[in-house]
């Protein structure tokens, strides 16, 4: 391995022109103490931070416009009513989906993908039927279809990944039968930071006459998202990853596919009309949106996805990917330190173990410094099965964290490391 530069002679980041500190401003959070430390917070795959511009327009919400959507005939939920359906249209726009009926309001990816499975899955999926996920999904890309399996006799396959963390294509290519009939894939890992190759798998699936669903949650904070080009036919994500609030996800689905599927949930909203002999339902997307809908989360999802724009994704991916080579390089130089997830094609990610520490002990004595990184299994046992190790310690990135949060990182665990020799 080529030696590294010494820490003093690397540059802050090799993306120079992106304004790290004017960005950093527009988010209060980061300014707050912990333990008498500045807060370095550096667990964003479980959840980012939000912008004073999301937290501003949800207050607005609140104080000038709050009332039930699409039925009231007054001014406010008139209101309410445009700001709800325009934060769809910000969506349909963000991802590139041809249309607003292709957007259906979740509570977050979890949601979206229960809804595929018990919609699609329980109306389609016949005994012997394969559905083929990979070994590195988060629990809620398995648990909804194992769920599924067991009420319609549909069977689970599993795609292996190396060492490295990356999918054994040949394998997956091997995977795919006549019976296929649904492919459920991560975008990125949450555990491993892998960006998986999901548009050669959507097409692999479609040759093979399955659908394919995208778990999206710790791709579309980090670059531009086009399910249209992708050739998705579910794509799934969740608002509080994307820097907006928490209770409110996205699932695109194509609109011949969700037409053809039976609604998720009863209740107000999603129907035309209700007899006692018979309903019929709403049209799309309200048919898979029964009852009073997270009317602020929508709204501020709305504005979140406004301020990502205005930041500019393909800016974010850049700096981000400079930031992770950066704190790659910092991490690997420590004794004893071991990455867990190395595969050629990252994001955001740095999973890691040490000799002799229990991650939880890391994190603890991360916190104390100030330092937030998640400790656990990550809602991903099978991976670190795969890895016969317990739980890692998980440092993810943003575009509002910097080198010199790196850095203090990177002396935490050294830290950590002399207090537990
Ligand atoms: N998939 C992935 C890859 C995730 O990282 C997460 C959240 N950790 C989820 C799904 C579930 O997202 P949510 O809890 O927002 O539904």
């Amino acid at each position: 391995m080529a030696p590294l530069t010494p820490v003093a002679e690397r540059p802050q980041t090799a993306s120079p022109s992106f304004d790290v500190e004017r960005l950093r401003a527009d988010f209060p959070i980061l300014h707050r103490p912990v333990h008498g430390r500045p807060l370095i917070y550096l667990d964003n795959a479980a959840t980012t931070q939000k912008p004073r511009a999301v937290i501003d327009t949800i207050k607005r919400y609140y104080e000038q416009e709050n009332s039930n959507i699409h039925r009231g005939v007054y001014t406010l939920s008139q209101e309410a009513t445009a700001a709800y359906e325009g934060a769809r249209e910000k969506v349909r726009g963000f991802i590139n989906a041809a249309d607003t009926k292709e957007i259906i309001f979740t509570r977050g990816t979890t949601e979206s993908i229960n809804l595929v499975a018990s919609s699609f899955g329980r109306s389609r999926f016949k005994p012997g039927d394969e559905i083929v996920i990979t070994g590195m999904e988060h629990h809620s890309n398995i648990v909804p279809w194992q769920l599924i399996c067991e009420q319609t006799g549909a069977v689970l396959r599993v795609v292996p990944f190396n060492d490295r963390g990356e999918l054994l294509m040949d394998q997956f290519e091997k995977l795919l039968t006549p019976r296929t009939r649904l492919v459920g894939v991560v975008h990125v890992s949450n555990s491993l930071g892998t960006v998986n190759p999901v548009r050669q798998i959507i097409q692999m699936a479609h040759e093979h006459g399955a659908v394919a669903l995208v778990d999206g949650a710790q791709w579309v904070a980090h670059g531009k998202t086009d399910v249209r080009s992708l050739d998705a036919d579910f794509y799934a994500f969740s608002g509080h990853k994307l820097f907006g609030p928490t209770g409110i996800g996205v699932l695109f689905g194509k609109k011949a596919l969700l037409e053809a599927m039976p609604p998720y949930q009863g209740g107000g909203d999603m129907i035309s009309s209700v007899t006692f002999e018979k309903t019929t339902y709403n049209d799309l997307p309200h048919k898979f949106e029964a009852g009073t809908p997270h009317i602020s989360g929508g709204i501020g999802l709305g504005a979140a996805i406004d301020y990502l724009q205005d930041v500019g994704l393909d800016a974010i991916g850049n700096y981000e990917r400079d930031l992770l080579a950066y704190a790659t390089a910092r991490l690997t130089e420590i004794p004893g330190l071991r990455l867990v997830g190395t595969a050629a094609q990252k994001a955001s990610v740095l999973s890691f173990v040490l000799e002799h520490i229990h991650p939880h002990d890391i994190g603890q004595a991360l916190d104390a410094r100030g330092i937030a990184v998640r400790t656990g299994h990550h809602c991903c046992q099978p991976v670190m099965d795969r890895f016969r190790i317990p739980a890692t310690a998980r440092a993810s990135l943003a575009f509002y964290n910097k080198t010199t949060e790196v850095d203090a990182l990177a002396d935490g665990i050294r830290g950590a490391i002399k207090m537990f020799a």
